[in-house]
């Protein structure tokens, strides 16, 4: 028997239906398990034709004018950044600020880490999803490497980092301009801790890198299984902690600061891919987390790992996706099926498209 349980509960119900002069008809709910860490999810197959009701299409006027009513005061335009951003001082960043391609770092006026850089991913005051290109994220994600190396040589405490972001108003953004945030911590983060502990007992119990052994299991059983680039391995999460939850594995590293250029590019190429895949489905806005923790801790079967999650669409009176479920219960809801998820994944992971 695998190491590794995929669990899933399933219960019928009966309602009497008024669309049908109140009779039976059965329903089903079924509860799923993420192996190693117990969070639920709910998947109803009855709410996949109602996913319109819950998740509206992006109001293109809207959008538009968020976009136009922003531009002109935005921070991150132009000569903003230089302008209207703090530095960092020399003793941690030399110029104050890092740049890499387009992305400048600076840090947040607001930290909620001790180290909480906020980085400018590029010129453009709005991106469709399309158009977050592998060149773009790379400076992103290279320029946060730059930072978290720039940290550890000046501090000693610091073990943990998250390199994050959220884009538009539905994921938590207050600025429409793409951007990213790294906190990084001698403290780690509720969730992240969770994960690591969970990661530390399964590896003493079982003598192996729970992350490992889940590549394989999935690769395996292939119906999550979405694709591997260099060494990262993306997978549509069992028992997802968001809306259409997908998540790609480093099968060595633990530390972000200990990737190569290589695992950077490849990274940067799969998030490209995921987002183009979100929108081409109607997704506008999203979050996404690296959890990263500082080498030390991969004897005790750590692993970096990257989650990435749709949000609610743009549309005036927007309902919000966080609720009850989500905020108080720790849960999820499943609206379409991570194996269904995986089928259009990797038609934009394949090498035919670009
Ligand atoms: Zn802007």
């Amino acid at each position: 028997m695998s190491k590794i349980q995929f669990e899933s509960t399933e219960s019928r119900l009966t309602i009497l239906e008024p669309s049908k002069e109140f009779a039976e008809g059965l329903h089903t709910v079924v509860i799923r398990k993420d192996p190693l860490l117990g969070d639920t999810s709910v998947y109803n197959p009855f709410l996949k034709d109602k996913a319109r009701l819950f998740f509206g299409e992006n109001d293109a006027q809207l959008l538009r004018h968020l976009i136009e009513s922003s531009g002109s005061t935005c921070f991150f335009c132009g000569e903003g950044v230089a302008k209207n951003t703090p530095k960092y001082p020399p003793a941690l960043v030399p110029d104050g600020r890092l740049q890499v391609g387009e992305a400048i770092l600076f840090p947040n006026l607001f930290s909620i880490a001790k180290y909480h850089a906020i980085t400018a991913l590029g010129r453009a005051h709005f991106l469709a999803l399309s158009e977050f290109t592998p060149q773009l994220l790379f400076g992103g994600l290279s320029v946060n490497q730059e930072f978290l190396k720039a940290v550890y040589r000046d501090d000693q405490t610091i073990l943990f980092a998250i390199v994050c972001a959220n884009y538009l108003f539905p994921a938590g953004a207050s600025l429409v301009h793409p951007h990213m945030q790294t906190l990084v911590s001698p403290v780690s983060h509720s969730y992240h801790n969770r994960l690591m502990a969970a990661c530390r007992d399964y590896y003493q119990k079982e003598d192996s890198a729970y992350h490992e052994d889940l590549i394989a299991v999935e690769k395996e059983i292939g119906t999550r299984y979405i694709a591997q680039m260099g060494r990262w391995h993306w997978i549509a999460a069992f028992s997802p902690i968001g809306s259409n939850e997908v998540m790609a594995i480093h099968e060595h590293e633990s530390d972000f600061a200990e990737l190569t250029m290589e695992d950077i590019g490849a990274l940067s190429y799969g998030i490209s891919r995921v987002l183009h895949c979100y929108g081409s489905l109607g997704y506008l806005s999203f979050n996404y987390a690296l959890y990263s923790s500082k080498k030390l801790a991969r004897e005790e079967g750590q692993r970096s790992i990257i989650k990435i999650i749709t949000r609610q669409n743009l549309y005036p009176n927007y309902r919000n996706d966080d609720y009850f479920l989500q905020k108080l219960l720790q849960s999820e809801l499943i609206i379409t099926l991570p194996e269904e998820l995986t089928l259009k994944m990797r038609r934009f992971f394949s090498p035919e498209c670009t």
